[in-house]
């Protein structure tokens, strides 16, 4: 059975997420001319904005199109038929995009990876060094797998290229990092970092964007697989240097606000509140684990995601159930399991437009069901979680006194 949804639903979903109501008033702007002086001035900040959150000073192409489109772009604009990519193992996303490069006709090499515990760098540095000649054309890391809850140090990606002399492009996603867990294209060397509206930017789905480093850009000119839209030259021929169709508007006024909403919080205060939240949700998670109950997926505590915990049932008991439950009887939506954890983890987004009630609203409805569908749990996680933000608050208050 289901009631009928009152009061806001409480959307614990790790992507999309929710919107700031600034930003889906920004959104309903009437139609403009993409070509108008106005509008060039608001996309121009918003480009500058939004290589203000990758930290780049690089080239910025954007797409209208959710971040398949823009991890299609990177390969499509980087790489040849037949060119060998090496991507990291870390879960359902990276598959997914090992599939894509497979489908467009590359190579695909994969550094294999418990994916509750991630990537081993000793198995990283060991296929790098082991391609003597340097046939590899880019590495592929996922930098926060959404399906699993678990962060890939980008740093170490770096460091095992660099300590191999490996001269292969470094192409990262970031589309459920970025605006919620530090990331810094340009310190960290990356290439190519992905990301999409729909997660810490807090906006509807429907656009993405690769931040491109000007050794990506020479990669590019050699590159010969097929592509149109995608073209970044093609691109850089058009006034906006992006888009090679029409140019969504309304999605960059509701840009520009949630750039504003972001930068005037402050990047490190958005990382600090993202961090709190999830430690929040960890307390939780680990006191139910108490009787035998649903525990974190991600076993390697240094990589546990800020933005978004995957949470393993028990031995026996279906995640789904707990998500139907929560969703038809306390209107608060979760994320469900990625194709081979369908049914045994659900996951709960906290990335984005979020706040202590929210997270601990959130929390509760989880542990009514676990309760309802008689999963064994001790009793008390979201005490736990009150435990952890009143001492965050506490502190604040205390240091700003
Ligand atoms: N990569 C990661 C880490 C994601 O979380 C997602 C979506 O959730 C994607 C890629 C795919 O992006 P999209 O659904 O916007 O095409």
């Amino acid at each position: 059975m289901s009631r009928l949804p009152r009061g806001r639903q409480f959307f614990a979903n790790p992507g999309p997420t929710n919107i700031p109501d600034s930003v889906l008033h920004a959104v309903a702007h009437p139609t403009v001319d993409f070509m108008d002086a106005d509008f060039l001035a608001l996309y121009e900040a918003c480009q500058a904005g939004v290589k203000r959150v990758l930290k780049t000073t690089q080239h910025l192409f954007m797409y209208t199109a959710s971040g398949h489109g823009a991890w299609e772009a990177s390969l499509l604009n980087l790489c040849s038929p037949g060119d060998l990519i090496l991507i990291i193992e870390s879960g359902h996303f990276s598959e997914s995009w090992a599939r894509m490069a497979a489908d467009l006709g590359l190579r695909v090499q994969g550094v294999a990876a418990d994916w509750q515990r991630g990537v081993d760098f000793a198995a990283l540095r060991a296929a790098l060094a082991g391609d003597a000649a340097h046939e590899i054309k880019a590495v592929c890391a996922v930098h926060n797998e959404t399906s699993t809850g678990t962060v890939l140090p980008l740093t170490e990606v770096r460091a095992a290229l660099d300590a191999t002399a490996h001269p292969a492009l470094l192409l990262t996603d970031t589309i459920s990092s970025l605006g919620s867990i530090d990331f810094r294209m340009d310190e960290w060397g990356v290439d190519v970092a992905v990301g999409g509206s729909q997660k810490g930017l807090m906006l509807p789905t429907g656009m993405s964007f690769t931040g491109v480093s000007a050794k990506a850009m020479a990669a590019h000119a050699a590159a010969k697989l097929p592509r149109h839209y995608f073209d970044w030259t093609a691109m850089l021929q058009r006034r906006h240097k992006s888009f090679v169709g029409t140019v969504p508007t309304s999605l960059f006024y509701g840009l520009k606000e949630s750039l504003r909403l972001i930068e005037e919080e402050g990047l490190e205060a958005v990382f600090a509140r993202h961090t709190r939240l999830a430690e929040a949700v960890r307390a939780c998670v680990r006191h139910w684990a108490g009787n035998n109950g649903p525990q974190l997926f991600c076993l390697t505590p240094a990589r546990l995601s800020d933005s978004v915990t995957a949470v393993l049932m028990p031995e026996g008991h279906d995640a789904e159930a707990i998500r139907r439950t929560c969703l038809r009887m306390f209107n608060v939506s979760l994320g469900g399991g990625l194709s081979r954890l369908g049914g045994k983890v659900f996951r709960i987004g906290h990335l984005g437009d979020l706040n202590e009630p929210m997270v601990l609203g959130t929390l509760a409805s989880v542990e009514m069901a676990l309760a309802i569908h008689g999963v064994p749990h001790a009793k008390g996680g979201v005490d736990a979680a009150m435990a952890v933000l009143a001492a965050a608050a506490r502190g604040e208050m205390e240091q700003a006194a």
